[in-house]
């Protein structure tokens, strides 16, 4: 089970921006940017290399929810957003996540 669905499952805490019934949004433990937050599916995918075509319907989304979360916290006019595939460095979390991060 990843650190995620643990937060999903509330068995460790987090500060939870949104959620649905399909996706949770939460702040990021080590923010690189004044506001970064991570959109994740409550479905355990490992990796993006590991979607499959049932999942098209959950990443797209993964993108609204990021539009809308940005649009409500007013951050709407400039924010990256970026996944991580690399188990060996980039990625440390096995669970996809997309990070939004923004300066305003
Ligand atoms: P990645 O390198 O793309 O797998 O990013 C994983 C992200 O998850 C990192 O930015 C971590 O700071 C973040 N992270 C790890 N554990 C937690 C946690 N318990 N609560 C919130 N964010 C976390």
């Amino acid at each position: 089970m990843s650190i995620f669905t643990k937060i999903i499952n509330r068995e460790i805490p987090s500060t939870i921006i949104y959620e649905d019934e399909k996706i949770i949004v939460i702040k990021d433990i080590k923010p690189l940017a004044k506001t970064h937050l991570l959109i994740i599916p409550k479905k355990e995918i490992p990796t993006i290399n590991d979607l499959e075509e049932v999942d098209r319907e959950l990443l797209s989304e993964m993108f609204f929810v990021a539009k809308k979360v940005a649009k409500d916290l007013k951050i709407d006019e400039w924010y990256q957003l970026h996944f991580n595939v690399w188990e060996k460095w980039w990625q440390e979390v096995m669970h996809i996540h997309m990070h939004l991060l923004s300066n305003s």
